[in-house]
């Protein structure tokens, strides 16, 4: 428990002796425990997700799969892969299906946590993706202020939930939205990241204004106290940090699409769209329970959407490293991922970073055949 931790924030805003912290550093997330104060109740190890993520997910249980978009080009710039997400909390506010929904929030270091948005008018400030950990659980325990609430986070966010939900006894109170995820990263590596491209300094300035992946270029924005604005492009920061700044726990982790939610959504990199050389923003969706089919349904008015068949493959086919990476868990490609972390870790070499890169775009290679032999046994 202590070794292994995804940073959720869950622990620590459930332990009744407030002996937890969650801390990140350069190796990644981990739980801090006081034994001084800890009563050993249990709850902790009850609710967290870590071991739930070693388990495959089933890509044999996915039915309903469709490709789309907002129809409406703001939501559209404003979001990661199109606004599927988006659209989805603005149509449950707007239908009374939900009075509040946990979404991310930014704080004055760009650290990324889960809170409350009580409106549909708040959805958009919360839109688009930030690569980084998220403590998206450390204020679950707001949800018992609500009705009904959707709740918005990554595959291991979602194990994490519903954990609580059920030790709580208020499964019925959560819709589940589940964003798809190769690799989680580290805070520190996109610290690093946006230090060397911009010379800002995350955690020592003062941030006004994050979004990322946002407008057509899907850049990262931040502005500081002072008004200064720093872009770069968020490709850029996926090259750069995508596996080298990974959190040990998630290359153990086998959750790429987040089933046990009622919807996930991810990029439909396998279909991209270009406009006058411009990729267009296409989300791939898949609906995992009967509510999620009707949910999805419910919003063909707002997005522009395809239904595929053999969804299982689309969804394996969306990811080309992913899949690989999750459905087979190689233990030997696991290793080399650690070793080139650890290698990234050691400094900022140029040198370095050039074998590094290159002993990832062989990792590539192997991840993308196995994503292959998955495609295979899907056909
Ligand atoms: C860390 C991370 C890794 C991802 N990896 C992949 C991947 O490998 N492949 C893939 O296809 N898709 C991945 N995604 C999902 C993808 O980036 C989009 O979020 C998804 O396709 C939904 O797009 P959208 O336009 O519908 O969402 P939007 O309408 O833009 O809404 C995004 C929602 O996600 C919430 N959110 C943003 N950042 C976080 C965070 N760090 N933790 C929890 N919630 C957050 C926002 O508050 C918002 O509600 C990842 C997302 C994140 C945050
Ligand atoms: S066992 Fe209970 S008291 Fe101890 S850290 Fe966990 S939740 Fe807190
Ligand atoms: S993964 Fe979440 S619940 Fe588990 S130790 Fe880390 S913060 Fe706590
Ligand atoms: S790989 Fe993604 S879903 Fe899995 S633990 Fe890491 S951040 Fe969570």
């Amino acid at each position: 428990m202590d070794k292994e931790c995804i940073g959720c924030g869950l622990c620590e805003a459930m332990c009744h002796k407030k002996a937890i912290r969650i801390i990140e550093d350069k190796d990644g997330s981990f739980c801090d425990r006081n034994t001084e104060l800890c009563d050993n109740c249990g709850v902790c190890s009850k609710l967290c997700p870590v071991e739930q993520l070693k388990e495959k997910e089933e890509l044999s249980q996915v039915d309903t799969v469709a490709i789309g978009r907002s129809k409406d080009e703001h939501v559209v710039t404003n979001s990661a892969s199109g606004g599927i997400v988006s659209e989805t909390l603005m149509h449950l506010f707007r239908t009374g299906q939900i009075d509040a929904a946990i979404v991310a929030f930014f704080d004055h270091h760009a650290n990324i946590y889960g809170d409350v948005i009580e409106n549909e008018g708040d959805v958009l400030k919360h839109s688009g993706s930030y690569y980084h950990t998220s403590n998206q659980l450390i204020n679950v325990k707001k949800i018992k202020q609500y009705n009904k609430l959707a709740v918005v986070g990554l595959p291991c966010h979602i194990d994490g939930i519903k954990n609580y939900c059920k030790l709580t006894g208020q499964m019925d109170k959560v819709i589940t939205i589940s964003l798809f995820c190769t690799i989680g990263r580290t805070y520190e590596g996109f610290r690093r990241f946006i230090k060397h491209e911009t010379g800002f300094d995350v955690a020592k300035g003062e941030v006004r204004d994050y979004q990322s992946r946002i407008g057509d270029r899907k850049l990262i924005h931040i502005e500081d106290d002072k008004g200064n604005v720093y872009e770069c492009p968020d490709e850029k920061y996926k090259f750069t940090m995508d596996f080298f700044s990974a959190n040990r726990t998630c290359l153990e982790c086998r959750k790429m699409y987040g089933l046990s939610a009622d919807i996930s959504v991810g990029d439909a990199w396998h279909k991209v769209n270009e406009e006058n050389g411009v990729k267009q923003k296409r989300a791939i969706i898949s609906a995992n329970t009967k509510y999620g089919e009707v949910l999805l349904g419910t919003l063909r008015e707002s997005l522009q959407l395809e239904y595929v068949t053999n969804g299982a493959y689309e969804l394996a086919s969306s990811q080309r490293y992913g899949t690989g990476l999750k459905q087979f868990h190689n233990e030997s490609i696991v290793r080399r991922l650690d070793k080139i972390r650890c290698l990234r870790k050691l400094n900022d070499n140029p040198l370095l970073f050039r074998v590094s890169c290159r002993l990832r775009g062989k990792l590539l290679d192997k991840l993308g055949a196995d994503t292959e032999k998955v495609k295979d046994q899907l056909r």
